[in-house]
């Protein structure tokens, strides 16, 4: 039965070529003729709609305007901030020529050497210095202030090691980036952002995520503060959600945004910048789904609920068309997205399949004993069970069940996570378990150095200084130094 939907490589087998099958065998996205570079297919698009839309109504419940900046950018703009080139320099694409000419041949094109631009331009690799390069024109009193701005774009950085949706070269992302007279304010305000992705990650993907700072070594390039979100996938490896930085007054002197406060005094304005991008797609993958295919949470599948019809003539199926019509109708008043899968250019059973790849969340069908029944078959995808049922309150039925569904699947998620999150006061137990795949919580002397040091040895990285949990003190499992408090190492994608 539909053997070519079949052939995911089992998780427990190799969990990255799972991964990997699962995303194109599920139409997601696919590797394109540029380096790095993806191809987001219909169905992948259509989830990372559905993540644009929720962030959007957030960003602007929380005060928040859209607005849109270049994708290039001049090459001085860059420099000017000395951590931030620091940390993006080595992975920027840049511009050098404006034009073409054909080769004197008349085989091919080449770059013209006459046409080379005065000044490089960078494609950006994330926005700062482009946007505090503008914000310097619109800020001038405490009046203009706070600018609270996000733009929905592409940006481009020269990963080495890239992976469908997880680390392109070329990603979709949102960026904010906001304005603020005082240090203060901008601190509350890259912590709330923290806040919203949190709760997105949870609310709506059904992923439980650790707040956090991060340590010295693992913040942003300029900002003092990078706060973050780290989810654990299925194989016990953490995945940075989202970050959002407190950049203190950095990019307002580098770029000379100043203001005149209340007093008549002049100061640097204080910012922030915070973005999720297509790498959500790839956590939501790597939290919920199985050997069979996707498991998407409902309060993001593009099709929540698909209802698929087994008939023996046209005439049955015309019969089941006029039941299942009302049942649809009555779906969509409920604000439930619901497919009704007619096609009889293919069988029920690969439909099945089908659907169970792509991840709806409930499967209805309908078949001649259940027309004359008034019931219809249920299957829920994150548990594979089904059960049949009558036709009447199927409606509120199946409501309750997307939301049992997205209940059941984070439950799952924290589940693991609890199970898979220890204390380790040793080393060698340390070494021991990070090659298991844990989240261990550990004492370490808050040095760059031991923290390095424990990088080279284990592969594992500090993901972050937990927000909640443990904060006592205690000794550096290497170095036996004082420790203020555990963090939480993990290995990372
Ligand atoms: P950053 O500006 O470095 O804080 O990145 C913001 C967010 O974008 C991170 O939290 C990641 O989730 C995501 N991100 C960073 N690099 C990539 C990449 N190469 N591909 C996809 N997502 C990325």
């Amino acid at each position: 039965m539909a053997k070519e939907l079949k052939e995911l490589t089992p998780r427990s087998e190799n969990y990255s070529q799972w991964y990997q099958d699962l995303v194109i065998k599920a139409d997601l996205a696919e590797n394109s003729a540029v380096r790095g570079c993806m191809v987001i297919k219909p169905y992948g698009y259509a989830i990372w709609e559905k993540m644009q839309r929720i962030l959007d109504d957030k960003f602007k419940e929380t005060g928040h305007v859209n607005a849109y900046f270049p994708l290039l950018i001049p090459k001085s703009f860059l420099s000017k901030e000395a951590e931030h080139v620091e940390g993006f320099a080595k992975e920027c694409a840049v511009v050098t020529h404006y034009r073409l000419k054909t080769n004197h041949d008349g085989t091919g094109v080449v770059v013209d050497p006459e046409a080379k631009l005065e000044e490089e331009l960078i494609i950006r690799p994330t926005s700062e210095t482009i946007i505090w390069n503008t914000y310097r024109n619109w800020i001038q009193s405490y009046r203009d202030l706070p600018i609270l701005c996000n733009q929905w774009a592409n940006v481009m950085r020269w990963e080495m090691r890239t992976r469908l949706f997880l680390r392109t070269a070329e990603f979709l992302w949102q960026e904010g980036h906001t304005a603020h007279a005082t240090r203060e304010e901008a601190e509350i305000e890259a912590k709330k952002m923290q806040g919203v992705y949190a709760d997105f990650a949870e609310n709506y993907m059904a992923m439980p995520v650790i707040r956090g700072v991060k340590s010295e070594s693992e913040r942003f390039a300029g900002a003092l503060d990078t706060y973050t979100i780290e989810a654990m996938m299925q194989d016990g490896k953490a995945l940075q959600a989202g970050t959002s930085h407190f950049l203190g007054q950095n990019f307002g002197k580098a770029f000379d945004v100043t203001f005149v406060d209340k007093e008549g005094k002049t100061d640097y304005a204080w910012a922030t910048s915070w973005g999720v991008s297509t790498r959500l797609i790839g956590a939501l993958i790597m939290s919920h789904s199985d050997d069979n295919g996707l498991v998407l949470p409902p309060h993001l599948a593009p099709i929540q609920v698909v209802i698929i019809p087994i008939y023996r003539s046209e005439e049955q199926l015309n019969q089941i068309r006029q039941k299942v019509d009302g049942i649809v109708a009555n779906l969509k008043k409920l604000g439930i997205s619901v497919k009704f899968d007619d096609a009889d250019n293919r069988k029920p059973g690969w439909k099945f399949a089908n659907y169970e790849l792509k991840g709806v969340p409930v499967r209805l069908a309908m078949g001649g004993r259940d027309l004359e029944n008034n019931t219809i078959e249920v299957m829920r995808r994150d548990t594979l069970e089904k059960e049949t049922i009558s036709c009447d309150g199927i409606e509120t039925y199946v409501q309750n069940l997307l939301e049992e569904i997205q209940k059941n699947i984070f439950q799952k998620a924290l589940k693991r996570r609890e199970e898979r999150t220890i204390t380790v006061d040793s080393y060698d137990e340390f070494k021991e378990k990070i090659e298991q795949g844990y989240f261990i919580m550990a004492h370490w002397d808050g040095t760059p150095e031991t923290e390095e040091l424990i990088k080279n040895e284990t592969k594992a990285t500090i993901r972050c200084l937990p927000l909640e949990g443990d904060m006592t003190p205690g000794k550096c499992m290497v170095t036996g130094k004082p420790s203020a408090r555990r963090v939480l190492f993990a290995r990372a994608y």
